[in-house]
């Protein structure tokens, strides 16, 4: 009998200033798909929200009406794509060489550990290089978990009263495009908003008139 493989690839989101996060998952057998987005509330680091992705898109396609049956076939393995070496070491931990993690943290994978060992399946994790720029070669999935990881914690970052601190370190940023009004004037020129008729006085410049002038980069 040929062995049934389940894949899962999870990516996530965290914004260090606000630790909102966001986790995304696309999970497929030979025959079937799954695949979702939320919000992440409880890390306080990016390793944690990676851990709380990779949990959740396990337990949510254990629940799954095809995958789950599917996973506690006899002989099935799961495969784990992440790009988090701390998911890995997290979920793949032996006596005595346990990853540094808070209580809550710890809990959640024991909890998930116990299931997996239940359920029967072989857990098999494959850790790919993370998202590095132009150079590295990515599926489509990757991107998807990727950008929709994103996604969801900008919709929770929006949520949140804490507001964000322009990386220059002056004024607060505005969560759309994360940069303050005096760095959004920096980054273009007069000429440039001259021609799209948008004032540029060394006063800031609002993201609506940011938009209107780079619109036709
Ligand atoms: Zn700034």
């Amino acid at each position: 009998m040929q062995r049934r493989n389940v894949t899962i690839f999870t990516d996530a989101s965290f914004c260090h200033q606000t630790k909102a996060g966001g986790g995304a998952y696309w999970a497929r057998d030979s025959e079937h798909r799954a695949q979702a987005a939320f919000c992440i509330k409880a890390a306080t680091q990016a390793h944690e929200a990676e851990l709380i992705a990779s949990c959740r898109a396990i337990m949510e396609c254990l629940k799954d009406p095809n995958l789950g049956p599917a996973l506690r076939q006899p002989g099935t393995r799961l495969i784990l794509v992440i790009d988090c070496l701390f998911v890995k070491s997290a979920l793949e931990w032996r006596e005595g060489r346990k990853p540094k993690m808070n209580a809550n943290l710890w809990l959640k994978v024991t909890r998930v550990r116990n299931i997996i060992y239940r359920a029967g399946f072989e857990l098999k994790i494959n850790h790919v290089k993370a998202h590095t720029g132009t150079k590295q070669p990515r599926t489509w999935v990757n991107d998807w978990c990727d950008s929709q990881a994103k996604i969801q914690m900008r919709r929770l970052r929006n949520s949140l009263k804490v507001p964000l601190l322009c990386g220059c370190g002056k004024g607060q940023a505005s969560k759309e495009d994360e940069i303050c009004s005096f760095c959004r004037e920096r980054w273009v020129s007069r000429a440039e908003a001259k021609k799209v008729g948008v004032r540029h006085r060394g006063d800031g410049l609002s993201l609506e008139d940011y938009r209107k002038i780079t619109q036709f980069r």
